[in-house]
């Protein structure tokens, strides 16, 4: 076949109408939030951060208050080890998990200042006498019922807080500050934890050691999350997620996966570059 004819016939076969055909075309635009999880750090930030600031003299006060609150922490993490023994509920295994990173916080500064550690490896046994008797009259108390175990929960944070407080005023090293915003900053959180369950089963819970209108306004506050300096406020980078974008979309049809900040509830908002197929009605169809 002659070349003319070949390429007569396919002119045949085309359709003789004008149509649109496949075009391609990048797609640009805004992607919806998307969802992550909280990156979670091989190394805790603020030992971290506490690991960065200097080792400052250390007064008596200062001394004496580590040396407590180190078995302070313990007491919460022995009390709830009991309870949650006793009843099974598992919020008091959790955050007895929490109280042993506390005492490994307050840990870290007596390795800092080279003090002994008070704390004994056996489950109820402290050299602060105050706190052995709490320990014995406290697990008796919310060996009752779960509501009793809940009511020393709230009493464990509230004592906790006033006496993290007092060392916050008494201290004016940055690392010991530092680690003493980090457990009040927890024991807030536990305090939350403890009272909503109190409210939700009708026996709200009443202060005991801080005033009463303090207690009611870090209830009411919501769930704190990320590492605090010895200010209070959060440290850089212990608050952000990895969120993913949301996919993008856009003129010419675009599509495709964004990258976004994530926050610490673990969602993320971000812009979404789409870029895929155009819709094809542009003015390049070869036929028209
Ligand atoms: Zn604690
Ligand atoms: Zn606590």
């Amino acid at each position: 076949m002659k070349k003319t004819a070949f390429a007569a016939l396919l002119l045949l076969a085309a359709p003789l109408v004008a149509q649109s055909g496949p075009g391609r075309g990048p797609g640009n635009g805004t992607g919806n939030p998307g969802t992550g999880t909280p990156a979670i750090p091989a190394v805790s930030p603020l030992a971290t951060y506490v690991a960065s600031l200097p080792v400052e003299a250390l007064s008596s006060a200062e001394t004496g208050q580590l040396l407590y609150l180190r078995e302070e922490e313990k007491l919460a993490r022995d009390v709830y080890r009991a309870l949650f023994a006793a009843n099974g509920d598992r919020s008091f295994a959790n955050i007895a998990g929490a109280e042993q990173r506390h005492m490994d916080e307050v840990k870290l500064l007596l390795d800092r200042y080279g003090l002994a550690d008070p704390a004994s490896a056996v489950a109820g046994e402290f050299k602060d006498t105050r706190l052995a008797s709490l320990y014995t009259d406290l697990v008796a108390r919310g060996k009752v019922s779960l509501v009793e175990a809940l009511k020393v929960g709230a009493t464990i944070e509230d004592l906790d807080l006033s006496d993290v407080g007092k060392a916050l005023d008494a201290s004016d090293n940055r690392d010991i500050d530092a680690v003493m915003q980090n457990l009040a900053k927890g024991s807030r959180n536990h305090l939350r934890a403890f009272s909503s369950r109190l409210t939700a089963l009708g026996v709200p819970y009443s202060a005991q050691y801080l005033p009463a209108e303090q207690i009611a306004s870090i209830v009411a506050a919501p769930h704190e999350r990320g590492a605090y300096d010895e200010t209070g406020k959060l440290l850089a980078g212990t608050c952000t997620g990895q969120g993913r974008g949301g996919r993008g979309q856009g003129h010419g049809r675009g599509r495709g996966p964004g990258a976004g900040e994530g926050s610490c509830d673990g969602t993320g908002a971000g812009p979404g570059a789409g870029r895929g197929p155009g819709d094809g009605t542009g003015p390049n169809c070869p036929n028209k």
